[in-house]
């Protein structure tokens, strides 16, 4: 038989050159990114006009293609590793792990079970234990999976809570998470199919943290209708305000109510491993399960989430399933399945570029990095406190800080400096020089900086600060010190 000419294939020589002009537009991106605009805009009729197309039937060079996505698809991509990308929750990342990425997809490893990958399984089971200790979770029976990111990892946690204290019956199960919480676990608690009347959403106090009080009265309330509290979320970091809700003693109220306690640290959770964090994470160790984001603060490109459980065999009671063609490859218990342990089975290899990165840095410069971010969020907030324009609305915590345009000097009403501070926003984005949105604080619309990219430096907010200055005085003058109409 002739050799089969659809082998989806490129001559040797083509794939090298290809492979590294990749490399030099990586390269050339990544140490330059900064001198370029991080927003980009464009509307669905604009990229339409760029992309619309039928899928061809016939090929073309590929070097063109590179070109054409080099140029239009990169190019019209906001870049949230940018020094002046500050809304979300920013993706710093690191090129070590960018390469980490490149050879697990270029090796195609498999990275769901032990026998069709030891070496990945292995790699997994290590850096998980890594975190493990690095969260004083207990390091022998603890466990852990990556995922796609912090939604799959609550996901994951959720299904584990509910299947660990309430079986198959679910039906009485209460779950309680506060207004500050991530909309993730409200798509994770629907996908589990729980009814709205199964979910409490409990308020926040003053300082936009779990309310205790209202927490047990809530509980108590609960049991006394005959129904089941089972899981409690807490936020080791909201993602608005960088708050910590009060573990220790959210930790107490669910041993002693015998409720699963999760804490989603997805963004902030990582500030544990540093000095500065730590002492605001009180309780964290206490957690059944705990999400942690890598593609956030630990500096890890997209996609990679994980999951910390006290107990690993929670993991594998709620995940194992044994189809017949899976038969051959369990294994003996130590050498650990990850299929079997979460909800994908064919998984690309994430613990490789945790494993690389961290080989790489070492554990030093993570820490240093995330200290840094701390104290440059610190600093931020004594500039604003010390400007005439400005005024802090909620106070640096682990690298997040709310402002708003407030002048000493101008008696202007709630609804003229929400107005403000949304025309700033509108400006400073569509200028695309950085990414800057609002949020709303106790009913405030008010600027958000995620201060977690180690590049950025405090003369990179000063210049924002100005730019933002610019535009509200633009504002004034438009709507303030325009000359009044002739009467
Ligand atoms: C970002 C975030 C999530 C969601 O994580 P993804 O990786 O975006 O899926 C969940 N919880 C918190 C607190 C977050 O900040």
């Amino acid at each position: 038989m002739k050799k089969n000419p659809a082998r989806l294939e490129l001559p040797q020589n083509t794939m090298k050159t290809y492979g590294y002009r990749v490399v030099d537009a990586i390269v050339e991106h990544q140490t330059t990114q900064h001198e370029k605009l991080p927003v980009a805009l464009g509307s669905r009729e604009e990229m339409d006009s760029l992309f619309l197309e039928e899928a061809p039937e016939n090929g073309m060079d590929p070097n063109k293609v590179l070109d054409f996505v080099l140029e239009k698809v990169m190019t019209n991509s906001t870049n949230l590793s940018h020094r002046k990308a500050y809304s979300f929750v920013p993706g710093p990342s690191n090129y070590v792990s960018v390469m980490a990425d490149a050879l697990a997809t270029g090796y195609n490893i498999f990275s769901g079970g032990w026998v069709a990958s030891p070496a990945a399984a292995e790699l997994e089971i290590i850096t998980i234990q890594w975190l493990l200790k690095l969260f004083g979770f207990p390091k022998k029976k603890g466990g852990g999976i990556f995922t796609s990111g912090g939604s799959m990892a609550n996901l994951t946690a959720l299904a584990t809570a509910r299947r660990i204290k309430c079986g198959d019956d679910f039906s009485k199960a209460v779950i309680y998470l506060s207004d500050q919480a991530h909309s993730s676990n409200i798509k994770a608690i629907r996908v589990l199919g729980f009814k709205k009347d199964q979910i409490r959403v409990i308020p926040t106090d003053n300082e936009l943290k779990f309310a205790v009080n209202k927490l047990k009265n809530c509980i108590a309330k609960d049991r006394l209708q005959g129904l089941h509290p089972f899981c409690l979320i807490a936020t080791a970091g909201t993602t608005n305000t960088g708050t910590v809700d009060p573990l220790s003693e959210l930790a107490k109220i669910c041993k002693k109510e015998d409720i699963w306690f999760h804490i989603d640290g997805a963004y902030g959770a990582v500030a544990y491993i540093s000095e500065k964090g730590k002492p605001l994470m009180k309780g964290m160790a206490k957690a059944d399960s705990l999400t942690v984001d890598p593609h956030k603060w630990f500096f890890q490109p997209y996609e990679m989430g994980c999951l910390l459980v006290r107990n690993h065999k929670h993991l594998s009671h709620t995940f194992t399933e044994k189809p017949e063609y899976l038969r051959d490859i369990e294994g003996n218990t130590s050498e650990i399945n990850f299929y079997d342990h979460g909800i994908q089975l064919t998984r690309r290899f994430r613990a490789l570029k945790f494993y690389m990165s961290l080989k790489t840095f070492g554990l030093k410069e993570f820490r240093d990095a995330i200290t840094y971010n701390i104290e440059l969020a610190e600093k931020v907030e004594s500039i604003l406190r010390g400007s005439k324009y400005w005024e802090v609305v909620f106070p640096a915590t682990l690298a997040v800080i709310n402002f708003r345009y407030h002048p000493i000097k101008k008696k202007y009403s709630e609804k003229e400096l929400d107005t403000i501070n949304q025309y700033i926003s509108e400006k400073v984005v569509s200028s695309r020089k950085a990414l800057l949105v609002t949020t709303i604080l106790h009913g405030q619309v008010v600027l958000r900086m995620c201060l977690i990219n180690p590049r950025t430096t405090l003369d990179d907010v000063k210049e924002t600060f100005e730019l933002c200055e610019h535009f509200a005085l633009q504002w004034e003058k438009k709507n303030v010190e325009a000359p009044s109409t002739p009467s």
